[in-house]
């Protein structure tokens, strides 16, 4: 079974004893997992939230820590960029009372106008993977976008869904509460210049996976693979890890462009392409569009370059998807990984 598919069967319900982590394993998928590291596949083990900062309306900064046993002290916490990894929470989360953290009041009360009682109601009914045991779990998973090894803790960033199970749950979240993780799963592993270009697509809250693996790219001075991030989002206000998008291009070897599908236009130019709107609000060196992404810029972008050179990443919602893909096929660009 090809890594792809390992990840598109996930029924990402959280069982408790998961197919896939067997299959993983006896793949060697998981390559990141050494004797120094201290999150073994398979197993949840107990992280510490210590931070919660709102990002966007949406969109919070959660930070994790693993606190250690004495002879893990050593040990570093080891996540290949890129790779997601899987939070698992009870069931019945909701009879525990757990008071709502005031982070997200604001994010709570523009949810509440949203709230429709027959979707909720469905989504209780949670089809069970593993039929043969008790589940008492459900679980989602969450890409990292910074690791720290010694510290041993994560970050991610977590865009709250109206009505979703985890989202609601984290609501409840407050710092120094106990989260269980288990991981890392990933099916695109990167060697230092394996490629001499690698073009990254990505959509909103996708932008994590391929951050994580250009940022460690940026940080190792041997690979000098030519990056490029085209970061598609709803407007100026969405733009996430903004700042660190920023500081990265000023790395020789990296260049972002972003382009935002709903930004407003009082100029007009918006839509033959030319809206002068944004020339105030963008930073020094930003390019940032103020339309789609469409085939026209991936085709300019990409056939410029030899298409056995090249390595694709794509992140986003399926329609996203099924655009590069159809593409860079087009541009007969083999190498591609979908997220
Ligand atoms: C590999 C991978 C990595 C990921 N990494 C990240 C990440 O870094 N950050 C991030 O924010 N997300 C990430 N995700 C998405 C994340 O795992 C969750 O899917 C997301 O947080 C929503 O989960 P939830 O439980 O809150 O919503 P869910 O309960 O799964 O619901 C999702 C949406 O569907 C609606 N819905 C649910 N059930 C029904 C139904 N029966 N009928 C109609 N509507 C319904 C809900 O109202 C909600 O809007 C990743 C996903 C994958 C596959």
């Amino acid at each position: 079974m090809e890594s792809e598919e390992i990840s598109s069967e996930c029924c990402g319900s959280g069982c408790t004893n998961c197919i896939l982590d067997q299959i993983i394993r006896s793949q060697n998928l998981i390559r990141n997992v050494d004797e120094s590291s201290i999150l073994p596949i398979g197993y949840y083990r107990a992280f510490k939230c210590t931070l919660i900062e709102q990002i966007m309306d949406n969109t919070f900064l959660f930070r994790f820590r693993l606190v250690p046993t004495d002879e893990e002290q050593q040990k570093q916490l080891i996540v290949a960029p890129g790779s997601h990894l899987m939070l698992r929470i009870f069931k019945n989360w909701r009879f525990a009372n757990r008071p709502f953290n005031s982070i997200f009041s604001k994010w709570r009360s523009s949810m509440a106008q949203f709230k429709n009682t027959e979707t909720r109601d469905r989504r209780r009914v949670v089809e069970k993977h593993d039929k043969t045991e008790l589940d008492l779990y459900l679980s989602r998973p969450y890409t990292p976008i910074r690791v720290n090894c010694d510290e041993k803790s994560f970050d991610v960033l977590i865009k709250l869904e109206s009505g979703g199970e985890m989202s609601e749950y984290l609501l409840t979240l407050h710092t120094d509460d106990v989260t269980e993780w288990k991981g890392a799963y990933t099916g695109f592993f990167w060697k230092r210049n394996m490629h001499k270009h690698l073009f990254g697509f990505v959509q909103g809250v996708g932008l994590a996976p391929v951050y994580s693996i250009m940022a460690n790219i940026l940080n190792d001075e041997e690979d000098e693979t030519l990056l490029n991030l085209w970061y598609c989002c709803k407007d100026m206000d969405s733009i996430l890890l903004r700042s660190d998008l920023q500081a990265m291009s000023h790395y020789w070897n990296f260049k972002s462009v972003i382009y935002l599908s709903r930004e407003k236009c009082s100029c007009g130019g918006r839509t033959s392409r030319n809206c002068l709107c944004l020339s105030s609000k963008k930073r020094y060196n930003e390019q940032i569009f103020n339309h789609r992404l469409e085939k026209q810029d991936i085709q300019n972008l990409l056939e410029k370059v030899a298409p056995d050179s090249v390595q694709v990443l794509i992140c986003g919602n399926e329609s996203f998807a099924e655009l590069i893909v159809a593409c860079i096929t087009e541009l007969h660009i083999e190498n591609y990984y979908k997220f």
